[in-house]
């Protein structure tokens, strides 16, 4: 049955109201041409209300932030104690054998006692009950002395490509994966109630679609993530259209999913392959983003590299032959140059497969020049601001700063998309957008060079159509026009007119995918 929204203020539009059948936008108009359209179809009324395309999040991990939802969430703790009590707090409700999981702590932000949180803390808590603390970056595990038991890890244990902090229980990087491989993956249907729930949040938001990275995060291959979106899909059950950032723990696995026929583009309108997703270093506030120089607040440390350049040149070599592009998660300026080099072997004039740079933060002009040069797609993230503009400053030398995050620049001479590395960050489309214009983080009131800040309409543009462009969906998504899908966010405030800061109060009143309600306030 058709259905007609009226009395739309749509961005950038003059139209006022739109016509829905079969999913998609059919007819683009004022409210009388459309109330006529719809014949006895149903009309929706919304009452002057901001109408943009859906809202897409072009990098996140939609199964782990689902999976973020059901555990203990770490992220306002502003003290190692303010931990403890959560964790004890949720103690008290476990059954035996579960793990004791937290998330989303953020030692540099504690306000007080040590910005830290060590294995002793945990250790007061519980040395029966396995207890694990991701880091809000996810590159960082504190766990306690229980665990690190089970893991077999001790004090002369070392891992390639990781680093283990045996004393305060923290394990980095790949030193993460005995600890995530001894206490269990998902089962099929917890992986499913993730996917279902990370949804559900996103719609929330606004989000319509999104790029999401799923498939060894609770999981240690691709197989039951893409067994349970392919079904969720078939099902009708998606409320989020995602385009799947692949990752592989080996070549061999990589080289298993390319022989069953997978590669970029293969799916349906609602779940589809997208590029391969390597992992070339940390975070800049866990000091693991790789450096071309050593860290400015810690001479001793240049970062980690999470893949060495031979390995990932095999991978990217080998999706390339299935016309397979790679996006790579590079922080630190030597990850970057580390994947330019790899790229340079592969890239084809305009870049028509789609390589891409994740994150692009501590970037030098010569390297945001490649980027452009190169049209590499661009994934940024405008929420880390919040937390980044403060270590910045302390993390890197201030001609350095100055160059980096350089999205202006980037947004202007590449396709680049915004998102929210959720669970990193809370996927609050509104709350990027907001940050991308200002740089000015709320939480410490330190600025990012302040030449590189989206206009409003560039920002929502971020999270729009230059995502549908990143996922090579440009066709079908990302605007309100005639054959596009039906998705579309309705909020209560035209925020390409509202001062800066309403832009935060601004609220999502409505979500709409494919012509069906998945969110409405
Ligand atoms: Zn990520």
């Amino acid at each position: 049955m058709a259905k007609a929204y009226i009395n739309a203020r749509i961005w950038r539009s003059d139209a006022e109201a739109f016509l829905i059948e079969d999913h998609r936008f059919v007819q683009i108009g004022d409210n009388r041409t459309i109330t006529e359209a719809v014949k006895d179809g149903e009309v929706i009324d919304l009452k002057g209300a901001f109408v943009t395309p859906g809202f897409i999040d072009s990098h996140m991990h939609l199964a782990y932030y689902g999976y973020y939802l059901s555990t203990v969430p770490l992220g306002g703790c502003m003290s190692a104690a303010e931990i403890i009590q959560a964790l004890n707090a949720k103690k008290e409700e476990m059954v035996t054998g579960q793990v004791l999981q937290g998330m989303g702590y953020n030692e540099s932000a504690f306000t007080n006692g040590p910005k830290a949180i060590t294995r002793a803390d945990l250790d007061s808590v519980s040395a029966e009950i396995p207890i694990v603390l991701t880091r809000h970056c996810g590159h960082i595990a504190c766990v306690n002395t229980k665990v690190l038991e089970m893991c077999g890890i001790d004090a002369g244990t070392s891992i390639e490509g990781g680093e283990i902090d045996y004393e305060n229980g923290l394990l980095k990087e790949n030193a993460m994966r005995p600890m995530l491989d001894t206490l269990g993956h998902a089962n099929a249907a917890e992986f499913e109630e993730y996917i279902v729930q990370g949804m559900r949040a996103l719609n929330a938001y606004g989000i319509t679609s999104c790029g999401s990275d799923d498939f060894l995060l609770r999981s240690d291959s691709y197989r039951m993530p893409l067994d349970i979106f392919l079904r969720l899909s078939y099902q009708g059950r998606m409320t989020v259209r995602v385009n799947e950032q692949c990752e592989f723990r080996t070549p061999e696995d990589l080289a298993s999913f390319l022989d069953e026929g997978y590669t970029t583009g293969v799916g349906n309108e609602y779940f589809s392959i997208g590029p391969l997703k390597i992992i070339a270093d940390g975070s800049l506030g866990g000091r693991t983003a790789k450096m071309s120089a050593p860290y400015a607040d810690d001479p001793t440390t240049t970062g980690t590299v999470d893949i060495d350049e031979e390995k990932m040149d095999i991978m990217v070599g080998l999706a390339n032959r299935y016309n397979m592009p790679a996006i790579t998660h590079a922080i630190g300026d030597g990850a970057v140059d580390q994947v330019l080099r790899v790229y340079r072997k592969y890239l084809l004039p305009g870049n028509p497969l789609g390589y891409g740079l994740v994150h692009c933060q501590i970037m030098r002009p010569d390297q945001t020049q490649e980027a452009i040069d190169s049209q590499l797609n661009c994934y940024i993230q405008s929420l880390f601001v919040d937390s980044d503009a403060a270590i910045l400053k302390e993390r890197v030398k201030p001609e350095l700063a100055e160059t980096s995050y350089p999205w202006k620049t980037l947004y202007e001479n590449t396709n680049t998309s915004n998102g929210s590395d959720a669970p990193v960050e809370i996927p609050d489309a509104l709350r990027g957008i907001y940050f991308a214009v200002t740089r000015t983080s709320l939480m410490s009131g330190d600025r990012m060079n302040q030449a590189e800040c989206l206009t409003v309409d560039q920002a929502l543009e971020s999270y729009t159509e230059k995502g549908a462009k990143a996922f090579g969906m440009d066709d079908v998504i990302g605007r309100i026009a005639e054959d596009y899908y039906a998705d579309f966010t309705v909020m209560d405030t035209d925020i390409t007119q509202c001062p800066v800061e309403d832009i935060l109060k601004a609220k999502i009143i409505r979500t709409v995918v494919g012509g069906e309600d998945v969110y409405c306030d």
